[in-house]
């Protein structure tokens, strides 16, 4: 159903829908992440089906879907993300198998990785076939393939029957959304279906393993530690913009790589160095905003306490899954707070903090503290 609605005008749920039209009803719907009812699946199948958009969970972050062999679905998930036309979509499949149809080529260690960490957090960039339209690929030669571990999804791209692209499921530029309502939040009144499963479990985007150079490169690191990919077929190249220190770009960046990505509206400026030295600059920054008449959040871990600021705890620094999972939403609540700046600690780089430091240095935008 569709029905047009003026600019600025008042969504179902009585919030505003970004200040322009809004033309499509949203729809939300529960669904139970480990045994989604065959009618629920059906439904979203039957929207994906006619070229539809539906926001479904995942293990990382919640997908905005298209079937990925429809050129013209893909385009409008382009198009209500605001996402740059060059920045590729991951294309999501229900078994290994399926990859042999999207990739002209799938090397050893592809094939190795695929058998160790499939379904999962690892997205694997291939060369692609005739079968995947250019803009699914943004017009390179190369495909990015993954396999979720999420019973949603892959019933979905079962019951659909077609691969499914999907990109993070949030307006281009802000946070990735780890719950329904983050969805809601940046996409009400722009695609037809939500389907809400509550909290994602992982909390970051995949890791995006580009297995057409050798040695492999590195081009996000994510859910998947580099450490155990590592552990699978040995030594992968880690670029050191791909752990977002664009200022060491040597080459052409990879796409999406030149944009603003994961941040909030304030503005987010990351503190790095050891553990006691961020602590105490953190606080001398917050005094330095606040004697400003400047409202300041803190993202810290391990319960850590700052005066004259909003601080929001992501988590025991010894588990940076905890804190992946927390990061967005968190990042999200402050913006909701009202905070003009956010100020965070980074964390040690090793498993899922090279995720995270990747997120917080793209969020900042290069505002970055070195103590
Ligand atoms: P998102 O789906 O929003 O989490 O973003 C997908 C990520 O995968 C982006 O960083 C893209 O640049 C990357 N990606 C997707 N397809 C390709 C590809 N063919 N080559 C290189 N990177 C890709
Ligand atoms: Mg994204």
């Amino acid at each position: 159903m569709r029905h047009e609605a003026p600019p600025g005008s008042v969504s179902s749920s009585g919030k505003r829908v970004h200040g322009k039209a809004s033309l499509v009803r949203t729809r939300r719907v529960k669904v139970d992440p480990e045994n989604p009812a065959e009618e629920v699946i059906k439904d979203a199948a039957h929207v994906i089906g006619s070229g539809g958009l539906v926001a479904f969970p995942t293990e990382t972050v919640y997908g905005l879907g298209a079937d990925a062999l429809n050129p013209d679905a893909v385009m409008r998930v382009f198009r209500v993300k605001g996402r740059p036309p060059d920045n590729p979509l991951i294309v999501h499949v229900a078994d290994p198998d399926s990859v042999y149809l999207l990739a002209s080529e799938v090397p050893r260690v592809a094939d190795l990785l695929i058998e160790r960490f499939w379904p999962g957090p690892l997205t694997l960039v291939l060369k692609r076939t005739e079968m995947v339209p250019p803009v699914t690929s943004a017009g390179l030669d190369t495909v990015a393939v993954r396999m979720p571990a999420h019973a949603v999804p892959l019933a979905l791209i079962r019951t659909a029957g077609t691969p499914i692209a999907a990109p993070s499921a949030n307006r281009s530029g802000s946070p990735s959304p780890t719950t329904a309502d983050h969805v809601m939040r940046d996409l009400e009144g722009e695609i037809e279906l939500v389907l809400d499963g509550g909290p994602t479990e992982i909390g970051v985007e995949s890791t995006v393993l580009d297995v057409t150079v050798e040695p492999p490169e590195v081009l996000r690191p994510g859910g998947l530690p580099v450490e155990e990919i590592e552990r699978v077929i040995g030594s992968v190249r880690v670029p050191d913009w791909a752990r977002g220190l664009e200022r060491y770009a040597s080459r052409p960046r990879a796409p999406g790589m030149k944009y603003r990505h994961y941040a909030p509206k304030a503005r987010l400026v990351l503190v790095e160095g050891r553990p006691q030295d961020v602590r105490y600059r953190v606080q001398e920054l917050v005094n330095e905003f606040t004697s400003k008449g400047i409202r300041v959040g803190v993202l810290t871990t391990d319960g850590k306490r700052y005066e004259n600021a909003t601080t929001v705890d992501l988590g025991p620094s010894w588990d940076l899954r905890a804190v992946a999972r927390s990061l967005f939403s968190s990042i999200r609540a402050l913006d909701e707070s009202g905070v003009d700046v956010v100020v965070a600690e980074g964390v040690e780089e090793r498993g899922m903090g090279l995720a995270i430091m990747n997120r917080l240095r793209k969020a900042s935008g290069g505002e970055i503290v070195y103590v």
